[in-house]
């Protein structure tokens, strides 16, 4: 099941990389020192040379259900066998299905859905149907979030060494900083057409927002006729012990975006949602104002309705809120013991991120943490905090081990830069 040698397949793909892909990434993963993935189960994925590595990285929130979940599996097995992609002329029933389980199980009144195949794709969709729904222009978005890499998401995203080389993206976007209600509402006018938020900065840095913070937004886009969109990308489907982030706080929001776990870790798949008055005023006069080829296909459908069936089958809401409160103190322990080293652990559910005090420092505690077996990576807007985010299946015994690997690796790397001074 193997191949017979690690270290050519290693060089062969590397080689492939640097020809034909991308040789700066082809450099990145080299000096990880990661090999070639090969399979992967549950909260595990073996290298090449079949060693296995605990994942708590989880594909930055897409395995939720682990690996390979045998139900999501099953549910995209089935439905190979009989219709894999859609012909679009007829109706689609994995689709009509999946609509309204979305219906049932999201927050306030977000009644329709459109199905995409990203995270970036649900924000674009997002966008321009506040726009028409409202026939406002302006957009408000926070510094450090993220809500991807096409023009209309990256305009939203709030990390200028993503977009500086593109612009002009679209330049009725104006960036606050999260957490600042006060800056919310100096900016929000009678032109906003909305607010793009995530309940908790996910490549942020894992920030998150006072209790308040998000039920005043709220309060502020419904008085100024914004709209609140929710980020829930990389937040959503049970990661932070609720089924939505918003759910904390009881809010209600307008439109709200989704990707990332809503496959199962299994079909790529994304979709955003928004209530029938949006729905009306965006697709009302034309329900072909905004499509796509391959979203909804039935492949992707039956895994999202596998997923959410599993979710709330398995309870992994409530095991992401009990596993995720046992990795917090578990980091914060370790945070004690090297308060030179780690400034903060903070998290929700099984979305955790440890910052160090210093850059570069967590470079070397991750190559210390894959050494031993571990995954985990940076934020992608804030590398100073390495985020944990394992499946939402991963069981006490796992959560021990990542922890004590982790005081290893800060321990050794601590020793590592005293023996440098
Ligand atoms: N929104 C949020 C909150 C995200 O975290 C991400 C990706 O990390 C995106 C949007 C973009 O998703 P994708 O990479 O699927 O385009």
């Amino acid at each position: 099941m193997y191949p017979d040698n690690q270290e050519e397949l290693i060089e062969e793909v590397a080689q492939k990389y640097e020809d034909y892909h991308n040789p700066g990434l082809a450099k990145m993963l080299k000096f990880a020192g990661l090999g070639v993935e090969w399979t992967a189960e549950g909260c595990y994925i073996y290298d090449a040379d079949g060693n296995p590595y605990l994942d708590c990285l989880g594909g930055y929130g897409v395995f939720s259900l682990g690996h390979r979940h045998p139900k999501v599996v099953e549910a995209v097995k089935a439905q190979l066998e009989k219709m894999p992609l859609a012909s679009k002329l007829f109706f689609n029933k994995p689709l009509a299905d999946l609509c309204e389980k979305l219906a049932e199980v999201a927050p306030g009144d977000l009644q329709y859905s459109f199905l995409c195949n990203s995270g970036t794709e649900a924000v674009e969709g997002a966008l321009k149907i506040a726009r028409k729904a409202t026939g406002r222009r302006k957009f408000v978005s926070t510094m450090g979030g993220f809500h991807g890499k096409t023009m209309g998401a990256l305009s939203a995203t709030g990390r200028a060494k993503f977009k500086d080389a593109f612009l002009p993206l679209i330049e009725e976007f104006v960036h606050v900083p999260y957490d600042d209600i006060a800056a919310m509402q100096e900016v929000i006018d009678d032109d906003t057409a909305g607010v793009i938020i995530e309940p908790i900065q996910g490549e942020g840095g894992i920030i998150i927002p006072s209790d308040n913070y998000l039920i005043d937004l709220r309060q502020i886009c419904t008085d100024k006729g914004a709209l609140l969109i929710v980020d829930e990308v990389q937040t959503g489907l049970g990661r932070t012990g609720a089924m939505f982030a918003v759910n904390h706080y009881g809010v209600k929001p307008d439109i709200m975006t989704l990707a990332k776990a809503l496959g199962g870790g299994v079909i790529p798949t994304g979709a955003f949602m928004a209530t029938t008055d949006i729905w009306e005023k965006g697709f009302g006069d034309n329900p072909l104002v905004h499509t796509s080829t391959f979203g909804g296909n039935p492949l992707a459908c039956q895994a999202a309705l596998a997923t959410i069936r599993v979710i709330q089958e398995e309870g992994l809401i409530e095991n992401a809120k009990a596993r995720g409160q046992q990795m917090l103190e578990g980091l914060k322990q370790v945070q004690q013991r090297h308060s030179q080293t780690l400034c903060s652990v903070r998290g929700r559910g099984l979305m955790i991120g440890v910052e160090f005090v210093q850059d570069d420092v967590g470079e070397l505690v991750i190559a210390g943490l894959v050494k031993r077996g571990v995954i985990a990576a940076y934020t992608l807007n804030n590398p100073r905090v390495m985020r944990f985010e394992p499946p939402l299946i991963i069981n006490e015994m796992q959560v021990n081990h990542a922890v004590n690997i982790f005081d290893e690796a800060v321990a050794e790397t601590v020793e590592i830069l005293a023996s440098l001074e």
